[in-house]
């Protein structure tokens, strides 16, 4: 171990951050809109390659600061286009990025935490229990990698990242600070321009930090509802206990009302099979969203060793589809994509997976397609 003192890392730095820091090092404050282009658009990490920056400052910076993603431990491409990282974070953990190519959309799938406390009962990333908040520079430091290997480009060009979900490992909601910086940096002209409408932060229900992130920012919503009762989503998804449904639905309409736009609420489901998936459960559903404006992912299980739950049939989910459907909601099912390398929804638990296991979930992935069941491709309705 070396002794010398801290650097600051400027990746995780907001605007007013990066102003504050260059206020404090006597430098003008226009110095932090320099430095956050060659960043975050160009994927820069050398200050000498900032050369509308003084030497002298360049200098001064090289002492100082530093410009430190996570290390990329792994980049896998999936046969379908999709891509994932594992990224090795301040705490030794790994934690997963994923990138997936939809048309003209490319959506990335960030993580928040290594681990996660929660421990929602079909969720690997649950059952590694928590090991640590991932810092702002983490957070963020995923959409740079991501985009560094796309190519850096300028602000003016489109990107090959037009939507972000924080959707990875963890509860966003429980690295608040950091993640907040993050999600500014992606929205930031500065940072990396996506809209706010783009970026999405995902909850398994942390009430009094929905109340909390109104304050803070207006990028849209994503709630882990996964049962229509209370009694189910106790079981399933644990903090239900402590903020139950009507607790919850009634923070996401005050959120929803906050944004004041025609932005509505997505209600992610992931259908366990016997479990969530009954004619029963879509009627209890309807009831439950009746005052809540929302459209409504359905997300087939996605299997992992032990987890004792099984996915729903294709047909079944169509019929849960059908029937939230025909009672008038917008509800997509989330197709699988990049199963084999392991990326796909509650697959994601920082490591790096040998090919042998690899090949396992692929055959099992395409024997979930048998031709007798009708693929998901297909029933999509909007
Ligand atoms: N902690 C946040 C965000 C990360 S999880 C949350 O829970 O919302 C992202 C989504 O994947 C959540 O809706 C989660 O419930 C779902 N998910 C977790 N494990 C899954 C699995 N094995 N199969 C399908 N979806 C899963
Ligand atoms: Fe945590 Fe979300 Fe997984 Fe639940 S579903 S254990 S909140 S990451």
């Amino acid at each position: 171990m070396t002794t010398s003192t801290v650097k600051t890392n400027l990746l995780g730095l907001t605007q007013q951050e990066m102003e504050k820091f260059f206020d404090s090092i006597g430098e003008k404050r226009f110095r932090a809109g320099q430095v956050m282009k060659w960043i975050h658009h160009f994927g820069v990490d050398d200050f000498d390659a900032m050369t509308n920056v003084s030497k002298a400052l360049r200098d001064k910076l090289k002492v100082i600061a530093e410009v430190r993603g996570p290390e990329v431990v792994s980049e896998d491409i999936s046969t379908d286009g999709t891509r994932k990282w594992v990224v090795r974070v301040a705490s030794g953990s790994c934690v997963e990025t994923v990138y997936i190519p939809q048309g003209k959309r490319g959506t990335l799938c960030v993580s928040s935490q290594a681990g996660c406390a929660l421990d929602c009962s079909f969720c690997s990333t649950g059952k590694q229990g928590f090991n640590s908040n991932l810092t702002a520079a983490e957070v963020i430091g995923q959409v740079w990698i991501a985009n560094k290997s796309f190519g850096s480009v300028p602000a003016t060009v489109d990107r090959a990242i037009t939507n972000v979900v924080m959707m990875g490992m963890g509860e966003p909601l429980l690295n608040f600070d950091n993640v907040i910086a993050a999600m500014h940096l992606m929205m930031d002209d500065l940072g990396y321009g996506i809209s706010k409408r783009r970026v999405t932060l995902s909850t398994s229900g942390v009430v009094p930090m929905i109340d909390e992130l109104a304050k803070h920012i207006d990028v849209s919503l994503a709630l882990s509802l996964h049962a229509p009762n209370d009694a189910l989503r106790n079981q399933l998804v644990p903090i239900n206990k402590k903020y139950p449904l009507k607790m919850l639905l009634e923070s996401c309409q005050r959120y929803m009302a906050t944004l004041g736009e025609k932005r509505v609420l997505t209600i992610e489901y992931t259908m366990l099979k016997d479990i969530n998936d009954k004619v029963e459960h879509a009627v209890e559903m309807i009831e439950l969203l009746k005052n809540t404006p929302c459209k409504i992912n359905l997300i087939p299980f996605n299997p992992f060793p032990h987890s004792g739950y099984e996915r729903p049939s294709n047909n079944a989910i169509r019929r849960f589809q059908d029937q939230l459907h025909q009672a008038g909601y917008n509800v997509t099912v989330r197709t699988t994509r990049g199963e084999d390398i392991d990326a796909a929804c509650g697959q994601l638990v920082g490591q790096v997976l040998d090919r042998t296991r690899r090949s396992e979930r692929y055959i099992a992935g395409r024997e979930l397609n048998a031709a007798d069941d009708l693929p998901l491709i297909a029933v999509n309705r909007i």
